[in-house]
């Protein structure tokens, strides 16, 4: 039986600056502790042949794949807004699978051990935090945000020393590419005028393959990358996420989320929520993160600037243009997704006014995000505690006489709520929940977590016990890299 790799590397046909050849590093005792079976079948692979001996070696790191060549990808980026050199210090790139439905997804593992970009590091990871990116990544998937998704999670074995011993693992993550605003910031920064040209040329023909037609094909990678992401962060937004470390090298040039490590979704509606142990100063908090999309984006630009035109203050004329269209990219993606949130079809210019009332009410009565939105989904918010609250009364008076005033029935509102509003996010204590049990060999909890975390929209029964947010004695919740 064959796994089903098909593997391509057409990131090796980019100058060689862009990447180092890795060897595999095998590890003491791989063990296979989880695999995304769905996802290996959509990808070509058989589930049952990456769980043998043979498969585990693969994921572990310890094996190249049949037809891979890996490699570490080189980038820069600015980390908290300092620029640096960093690069794939822990992971490697397996290949991109030619999936059956003609798609070209990137095979990563990370954790697998030291490569020339790993600085001081050890290249590895440990257990909680792999498991932990593959039940958030996955909620993601189910929730409709574009992002990596996670394949497997295999035990290596051997420890690894952070303050204390922890397990080893290494997880396989799919993207459809690993490109990011840091690759660029690379190429402009340690490289040529034609290294940026040979990477714009790639990611025009991998994620923007309309853009080569265009006038200006760089310019249209531009503005193709700054609708990505708004309409990214725009998603994040609404469902509560906060990313935790939107630092440049880890923002896609696709458009999907990466890099789940002091990510966390919040409980309390609060435009200052920080989770991040290292996020002292609340750079990437909730409500900056639509203003630090731009910031990156602005660093994008600034990347391309010898690309964009031949002489320099038309090159800056250009990308200023294309980045001052972003906080309206934003809004816009962002009131539309808060209108199908609130059941809303049409277009009323007083709607930003009713969502802003509301988002500020829940703020000041620390209303919890994702359980407002499902009362409102289901007219249950008149079980709720926020119904003694006159304020909110009032709003949803205003509201009721907002959707009457378009064509479509209740019904049609509470359909498009229900499709808009998750029944269920991976709230902190229940993902804390599964990673204890799984490090601790029960993987039972996190399997249950991720099968209700699969279909958030279901609203069914078996979802109900995850809506309850922690209680008092869960704490203050802090992330860590
Ligand atoms: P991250 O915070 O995961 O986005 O990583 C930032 C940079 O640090 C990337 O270049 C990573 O490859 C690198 N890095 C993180 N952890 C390690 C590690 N244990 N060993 C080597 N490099 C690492
Ligand atoms: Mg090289
Ligand atoms: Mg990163």
């Amino acid at each position: 039986m064959k796994t089903g790799w098909n593997l391509d590397m057409s990131y090796t046909r980019l100058p060689e600056t862009f990447y180092s050849k890795v060897d595999p590093n095998p590890v003491v005792s791989p063990k296979l502790v989880i695999v995304n079976r769905k996802l290996a079948e959509s990808l070509g692979l058989n589930a049952d042949v990456l769980e043998t001996p043979d498969g585990i070696e693969v994921l572990s790191g310890s094996r190249a794949a049949e037809g891979a060549v890996p490699i570490a990808q080189a980038y820069a980026g600015h980390q908290f807004g300092h620029f640096t050199m960093l690069g794939d210090g822990r992971a490697m790139l397996l290949g991109e699978q030619m999936a059956p439905d003609g798609t070209r997804v990137d095979i990563q593992l990370k954790g697998s051990g030291r490569t020339p970009y790993s600085r001081g590091g050890d290249g590895r990871a440990a257990l909680g935090p792999m498991l932990r990116e593959y039940i958030i990544s996955e909620a993601m998937h189910g929730l409709g945000i574009p992002t990596t998704r996670s394949l497997a999670v295999v035990e290596t074995g051997e420890g690894v020393y952070r303050e204390t011993k922890l397990p080893g693992a290494v997880l396989t993550r799919t993207a459809s590419s690993h490109l990011r605003v840091g690759t660029f910031q690379y190429a402009a920064n340690m490289g040529s005028t034609e290294d940026v040209k040979a990477l714009a040329d790639y990611a025009i023909q991998r994620h923007y393959p309309g853009g080569a037609d265009e006038e200006n094909p760089y310019l249209a990678l531009l503005e193709g990358v700054i609708k990505r992401q708004a309409a990214l962060i725009a998603k994040w937004q609404q469902a509560g996420f906060i990313h935790g470390v939107m630092n440049t090298d880890n923002m896609t040039i696709s458009g999907e989320t990466i890099d789940y490590g002091p990510c966390a979704f919040m409980n309390e509606y609060s435009m200052s929520t920080v989770f991040s142990s290292i996020d002292a100063q609340g750079r990437y908090a909730y409500g900056n993160q639509p203003g630090i999309g731009g910031w990156n984006l602005a660093r994008f630009a600034e990347a391309l600037l010898p690309v964009l035109h031949d002489e320099e203050d038309e090159a800056i004329k250009l990308a200023e243009a294309a980045i001052s269209a972003y906080p309206r990219e934003f809004s816009e993606s962002w009131i539309s997704g808060m209108r199908a949130k609130l059941g809303l079809y049409n277009e009323e210019k007083e709607d930003e006014k009713l969502i802003e009332n509301l988002l500020s009410l829940m703020q000041k009565h620390k209303a919890d995000y994702t359980n407002t939105f499902r009362a409102l989904t289901f007219d249950r918010l008149k079980d709720s505690s926020l119904h003694e609250i006159p304020e909110f009364v009032q709003w949803e008076e205003a509201w009721q006489e907002r959707l009457v005033r378009q064509e479509q029935t209740t019904a049609q509102s509470r359909e498009l709520m229900r499709t808009s509003n998750p029944a269920i996010i991976p709230r902190n204590h229940r993902v804390e929940e599964a990673l204890d049990a799984a490090v601790n060999g029960d993987r039972s909890v996190m399997d249950q977590l991720l099968n209700v975390l699969a279909d958030p929209y279901a609203h069914s029964a078996e979802q109900e016990p995850y809506t309850a947010p922690p209680g008092p004695e869960c704490g203050p919740y802090q992330t860590y890299c």
